[in-house]
């Protein structure tokens, strides 16, 4: 458990702006910040957060919360576990027991697997600094390849040693059950059933970080000559570690891609290390599988630019080209940079200085179709057919491009550098993009990316209106609307002050409260009980936390537990009526709450007069005639104790009164 001080300071603590902006780039819009969502694939930012109110919310898949939500849903990460990582973030001691093997086997068993992973991690560090065997032969490889101290320490690279069985054994030692090592890819179980045997005994290790910065699988490389002893070898597939949407580096690069606006895209781990030594830290690495279209979502979360950095062998550059398609399909700008032949990344990056491997950089680096021409120009000089399948080859890549601005001026490029009319080419990537929607068609309804930014919470006042209107009816006859905004004012402003009159054995005088006790006070007295179980759950917390003066405020609803609360509580923040962006709402909030006690009174009325008419139904049809509305407002300003015959409110229809 968490003490409650600690929860409060967590919360208090953590920025939204800083824990969304350590998963994605955010750009200021405004008072707000707008980026890509990280729950759902866009091309086009929908994904809003607002540092004034504390929450982010999604206009495209409706996701939305306070950093603790964030966390939980991004890390699938329980509740107590998203405050840790906070916690771990803004440097906040929590006192909390030890975690003993008995507090792990209670975690679920995503976190146990983590942990058991962080403990490798550990351990072969461990060994790698403190062992003779790893000091020989895992360090003084490392120093070889001349990793710095320093980087060997922030990529927690490490060693594992020769003895099959040294991983089990540590692991019980320190009361870890082979169970979640063997999940995690860490051993495997004999053929015999005695035991198990380690996966990466006798190599050095690359722990792979997720975007997080835990550990999720490791990347060992062996030392030894012998030719049937595989390079490298990488964790499996396991529950936590997906090769396929992990880049390795992305968690020590991401900052600084978001600060150059690029992505260097390596092969290897040693490639990516080697150019954080060579001072270039917005690198990462595909490695051990060619390049997918979740690990480019990855790279756009933080900029539009990739620079593909080759090494110089024919053969691999061509089987990537697939890669580059991949990318300007998701709508990024890519670059390629190619190495001198019998070079990589590695390599080349030690043999120069830093400063001219950035001159070599820059000089280098090609657009895609400058890149694809110059390599196989060569082959198609003097085959007019081969140069028509060169020409196609880039003209399909062009029409895979989304932004029309951009397809037409790589357009412009390949007819300058083919020598080939403007005209003929644009007919082309037409052609092919007719074809692609086509084949897309029933693949998805809408194409993504082209979807405007507004959607449903941010429709404009006119056309709110005109929906309202439609609604009326059907609001009319359902008291859920009614329900709805006593529970909105309650929970947007149930610890703000209201004035209030107190009638003290018949001498009257005013009194401060607080809202919520208002509603409460007035509720009470009608013994209302919420059709909507989520409405009677808020209600039910609230009267708990009054009755020991604990006034909840929208900071404690938006970061509620229970999701339904949240995305309620969030919901209310977000959209109160009819507003188009954030500061209008500010607006529109000030004005309630200047004019809380109408708000108030209003809302409770409202739900009252609901209940009256829906009584009046009744009892009409139980007559068989209707009562008449001048009847009515007298029984309600019986009811209310308002003078007889005056008409004090106007029912508006929005569930909001006007006196009159
Ligand atoms: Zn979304």
């Amino acid at each position: 458990m968490i003490p409650k001080e600690t929860v409060d300071k967590i919360i208090d603590t953590a920025r939204v702006e800083e824990v969304v902006g350590d998963f994605i780039a955010l750009k200021r819009r405004g008072v707000n910040l707008l980026g890509l969502c990280p729950f759902h694939g866009e091309k086009s930012p929908s994904f809003t957060v607002s540092p004034a109110k504390g929450i982010y919310k999604c206009f495209g898949c409706g996701k939305g919360g306070a950093p603790v939500n964030f966390i939980m849903d991004h890390e699938q990460l329980s509740y107590p576990d998203a405050l840790r990582w906070l916690a771990k973030k803004y440097s906040i001691e929590i006192r909390e027991e030890e975690l003993t093997p008995e507090k792990i086997a209670e975690n679920n068993d995503r976190e146990s697997i983590l942990q058991t992973l962080a403990f490798a991690q550990k351990l072969f560090s461990e060994t790698l600094h403190n062992s003779d065997e790893g000091k020989i032969i895992g360090l003084s490889y490392f120093e070889e390849r001349g990793f710095s101290k320093a980087i060997i320490d922030k990529f927690q690279l490490g060693y594992s040693p020769e003895k099959n069985s040294f991983f089990e054994e540590e692991l019980t030692k320190s009361g870890f059950k082979p169970e979640f090592a063997e999940r995690a890819g860490l051993i495997t179980k004999r053929d015999n059933g005695t035991g198990y045997y380690g996966r990466f005994a006798g190599r050095v290790m690359f722990p792979v970080h997720n975007i997080a910065g835990r550990v999720i699988a490791f990347g060992g490389r062996t030392l030894k000559k012998e030719k049937n002893i595989a390079k490298y070898v990488n964790s499996p597939q396991t529950e936590v570690y997906n090769k396929s949407e992990v880049l390795y580096g992305l968690y020590f690069a991401k900052k600084e891609i978001i600060a150059k606006d690029n992505c260097l895209l390596v092969e290897g781990y040693a490639d990516v290390i080697s150019m954080f030594e060579a001072g270039f830290e917005n690198v990462v690495a595909s490695s051990g599988t060619s390049l997918t279209v979740e690990q480019i979502k990855l790279i756009r979360r933080f900029t539009k630019n990739v620079t593909i950095l080759y090494d110089g062998d024919a053969a691999g550059i061509k089987a990537s080209f697939r890669g580059i398609n991949l990318i300007l399909e998701e709508g990024l700008n890519v670059r390629v940079l190619l190495f001198p032949d019998g070079e990589d990344p590695d390599s080349y990056s030690r043999k120069v200085s830093n400063s001219e491997l950035q001159t070599f950089i820059d000089a280098n680096t090609q657009d895609f179709i400058s890149f694809k021409t110059n390599l196989l120009i060569a082959e198609t000089k003097g085959d007019p057919v081969k140069r028509a399948g060169l020409i196609k080859d880039i003209v399909e890549s062009i029409a895979l491009i989304p932004d029309p601005v951009i397809r037409s001026v790589y357009v412009q490029e390949c007819s300058r550098i083919m020598t080939i009319e403007e005209q003929i080419l644009h007919s082309e990537v037409n052609k092919l993009r007719r074809k692609n929607r086509e084949k897309n068609a029933d693949k998805s309804d809408v194409p993504e990316g082209e979807y405007s930014v507004i959607k449903s919470g941010e429709l404009s006042t006119e056309d709110n209106t005109h929906q309202q209107q439609n609604n009326l009816a059907e609001l009319l006859d359902d008291i859920s609307f009614q329900e709805r905004d006593v529970i909105r004012i309650l929970v947007l402003f149930g610890n703000h002050d209201i004035e209030a009159e107190v009638d003290l054995e018949g001498e009257k005088r005013m009194h401060t409260f607080k809202v919520s006790q208002v509603i409460e006070h007035e509720l009470n007295e009608d013994h209302y009980k919420f059709r909507n179980t989520v409405f009677q759950t808020i209600f039910d917390e609230v009267l708990k936390e009054n009755a020991s003066d604990n006034f909840l405020d929208i900071k404690y609803f938006v970061n509620h537990s229970n999701a339904e609360i949240r995305n309620f509580a969030i919901d209310v923040f977000e959209t109160p009526y009819k507003l188009h962006d954030w500061e209008r709402k500010n607006i529109f909030i000030n004005t309630e709450v200047q004019q809380i006690k109408l708000t108030v009174n209003g809302a409770i009325y409202s739900l009252r007069l609901k209940l009256i008419e829906k009584m009046k139904k009744e009892i009409s049809e139980e007559l068989k005639h209707e009562i008449s509305d001048d009847k009515m407002i007298d029984l309600i300003n019986q009811i209310m104790g308002l003078d007889a015959g005056k008409r004090h409110f106007a029912f508006t229809g929005l569930g909001r009164v006007v006196i009159r």
